[in-house]
């Protein structure tokens, strides 16, 4: 990273700190008894210049290298407020880029500009009740109609399902071919006939962030909704997954970095056996581990996020990076727990956030046995 854009960066870090400090954290404890983050506020992170701002200079973006939206998403984690680096990760590196990436002018100049505002907000609709890690299984059918296709299935899980005006749903289009064939993604708007938001789902974690059901009952969509090619949806979906999952591993090692932080702070205090808690051997060594894998994982990052910039970040890179962060986040945040000993487990010490928050970490954007599947293929295949 030259010199020039470390500093630029740095600058922009305390943009977005002072950010997080003066609107984040006064609301978000409200956000998360609501269950949802206010629309409103995804316009106010767009005014800040927060939102994709990665994106190119002709929709409004700046046209600025992935680190900046990359430090957006993890200063947010390191902070504690994952649900809102979970949507915001959704909306700004991943659905943002299926539209740049596989969008005609049109649809490109009607979402983009309005996504990098916020009036818009993305939802990426791939997981279904009988389809998760296995997307073959999916049965949502988009059938040929005279002048288009008609949408009917159901979508579960999905991230900024009740908050989102856009809806990236992959259908099948063709039932002759097996496999991972003869699939479509289509662009849904919120408002569209026969297109339903079901429940805001209940959840161990992440509590505002909006994950929802989604019904289509004959949603009706013409070729102007056809993002990428028709029966092809699968090789978008391949194209973008590098980027969608660095962007959940730099979110895990934001938010180990931030567990870390709080466990500092909390061992130089805390007293036992007539001293801080911080001059006993074993939390020393605890602390060494955690701030390795810390170290080591950050370092990945950055070299990923260069490979991605230059378009040289493989499926396996991409798989390696998901799978490490976000299994270190989860270990790293544990340990810090522990040390919180009782007060780790009370809500209203923000360690315990950390921890339920982490787990999806594991699960969505493909779980940690899929991506060492992807992983060990890969390596295997190289011999
Ligand atoms: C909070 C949250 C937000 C989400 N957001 C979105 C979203 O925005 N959009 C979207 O489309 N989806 C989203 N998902 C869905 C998520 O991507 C899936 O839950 C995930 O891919 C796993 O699918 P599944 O839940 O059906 O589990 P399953 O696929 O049923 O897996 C069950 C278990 O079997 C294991 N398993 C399955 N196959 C293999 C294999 N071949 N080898 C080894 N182990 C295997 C899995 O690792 C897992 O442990 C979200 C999920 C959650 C919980």
């Amino acid at each position: 990273m030259s010199n020039e854009l470390k500093e630029e960066l740095s600058i922009f870090k305390e943009t977005v700190i002072r950010f997080i400090e003066n609107e984040v954290a006064p609301e978000y404890e409200q956000w998360e008894k609501n269950k949802i983050i206010p629309k409103s506020f995804y316009q106010k992170m767009g005014n800040e210049g927060l939102l994709c701002c990665d994106l190119p200079e002709e929709y409004g973006g700046f046209g600025v290298p992935v680190d900046f939206n990359f430090l957006v998403v993890e200063e947010i984690a390191k902070a504690g407020f994952f649900s809102l680096a979970a949507n915001l990760l959704v909306h700004a590196d991943i659905a943002a880029h299926y539209i740049l990436n596989m969008g005609t002018d049109d649809q490109k100049r009607k979402y983009l500009p309005l996504m990098i505002t916020g009036e818009c907000i993305g939802a990426i609709c791939m997981t279904e009740p009988s389809a998760g890690s296995d997307l073959q299984g999916m049965k949502t059918y988009a059938k040929r109609t005279n002048d288009g296709w008609s949408i009917s299935g159901s979508k579960t899980f999905i991230s900024n399902g009740q908050n989102a005006s856009v809806y990236i749903v992959a259908a099948k289009t063709n039932l002759e071919v097996a496999g991972a064939k003869g699939t479509t993604l289509f662009l849904v708007d919120g408002d569209q006939e026969g297109f339903e938001r079901g429940q805001n789902l209940n959840k161990l974690g992440q509590h505002a962030s909006d994950t929802s059901e989604l019904f289509f009952d004959n949603v009706n969509v013409t070729k102007a909704n056809v993002l990428g090619n028709v029966d092809e949806g699968f090789l978008g979906l391949m194209h973008e997954l590098p980027r969608e999952r660095l962007a959940c591993a730099v979110a895990g090692v934001g938010h180990a970095k931030g567990a870390l932080n709080l466990a500092l702070s909390y061992i130089k205090e805390r007293q036992a056996f007539g001293s801080p808690i911080a001059s006993i051997q074993d939390i020393r060594q605890k602390i060494a581990d955690m701030a390795t894998q810390v170290e080591l994982h950050s370092l990945m990052i950055e070299k990923y996020t260069e490979l991605l910039m230059a378009k040289n970040l493989s499926a396996s890179q991409a798989a390696m990076a998901k799978y490490s962060c976000t299994e270190m986040e989860g270990k790293v945040i544990d340990l810090a727990l522990q040390m919180f000993g009782g007060y780790g487990y009370m809500s209203e010490y923000p360690i315990s956030r950390f921890y339920v928050d982490a787990r999806v970490q594991r699960i969505y954007g493909g779980t940690s046995e899929i991506m060492k599947e992807i992983i060990g293929k890969d390596v295997i295949g190289r011999l």
